[in-house]
């Protein structure tokens, strides 16, 4: 009997023992999860600086790249950060930007967050206008910025970023396909009605003889549109670039105007977020172009 009740005890003592351990490793290993992550968290501004940011930090380890909320129509230009955008900066380790003025709100992160480092991924480059990525060759020299700009703030993944870039810039420049169009629009005289557009006619070696920007709703006078018309006629415009929420009422009254053929491209600033976007976007504009021609 009395052994009997020893045993008991020390059954109760080791289940005891056990439970405890238990309860010991499973508060371990929860505190664990909960406990900030050695992850470098990579915001970007906009979808082509994600699309950029993406392919050169992807392979790295411990990095997470994630893109502030964008505006649902037209581009950056007077958006304003959300109190989410703010929340996710106030995370961030770095911030990465197309630059070239496209981030109108950028004196208010750097009033907020004075110690966040920023990436201008247009840093050195001779831009046009701030839609430096409808550039091919300008997208890749961003894409060449983040990976320097990533290096020197993540030392340890510097091989990365740098093998990353080349190898997504090769890719870039391997499979975004003009489809001839450097050929049949060279020196030809085109229109556009977004100023994004004002790469992609560089790209084909056209002449931009009329532009009007339709990036944001704006009134647009008698006039403006008047001599926009008469240039399209005068010049012999062949095509003119549009982007359709802000151009098609203007691009309906071109086609009716004018023997010019209007075609509706995209300037990447929606859109999903897959890692290869840029070179589909990139080809589809070109096969519209092809298709009107
Ligand atoms: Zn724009």
């Amino acid at each position: 009997m009395k052994k009997n009740k020893i045993l008991f005890v020390l059954l109760m003592l080791i289940s005891i023992t056990v439970v405890s351990a238990c309860g010991t490793y499973f508060y371990v290993k929860q505190n664990t999860k909960e406990a900030p992550s050695k992850e470098l968290l990579v915001m970007t501004s906009c979808n082509p600086t994600y699309l950029a940011t993406l392919n050169v930090a992807k392979d790295a380890d411990g990095v997470m790249v994630q893109n502030l909320s964008q505006p649902s129509t037209g581009c950056l230009h007077d958006y304003t950060l959300t109190t989410e955008d703010m929340k996710n900066l106030s995370k961030a380790d770095v911030l990465v930007i197309n630059g070239a003025g496209m981030e109108g709100y950028l004196e208010d992160v750097v009033k907020a967050y004075p110690k966040l480092p920023i990436i201008d991924s247009s840093e050195g480059l001779d831009v046009e206008n701030s839609h430096v990525w409808m550039s091919e060759d300008l997208y890749q020299a961003q894409v060449k910025n983040i990976a320097a700009g990533l290096s020197k703030i993540d030392s340890g993944n510097a091989a990365t970023y740098q093998e990353s870039a080349e190898r997504y810039c090769n890719i870039v420049a391997g499979r975004v396909d003009k489809q001839g169009l450097d050929e049949d629009l060279a020196g030809a005289n085109v229109a556009i009605l977004h100023e994004a557009f004002e790469y992609t006619a560089d790209s084909l070696g056209a002449n931009v003889v009329a532009d009007m920007d339709l990036d944001e709703e704006r009134q647009v006078s008698a006039g403006e549109v008047r001599d926009f018309i008469a240039t399209v006629q005068d010049e012999n415009v062949k095509v003119v670039f549009a982007e359709y929420d802000y151009g098609n009422a203007m691009g309906k009254l071109i086609t009716e105007q004018t023997d010019a053929k209007v075609v509706y491209l995209e300037t990447l600033v929606h859109g999903d977020y897959s890692d290869m976007d840029y070179i589909s976007i990139l080809n589809k504009n070109y096969a519209n172009i092809k298709n009107v021609l």
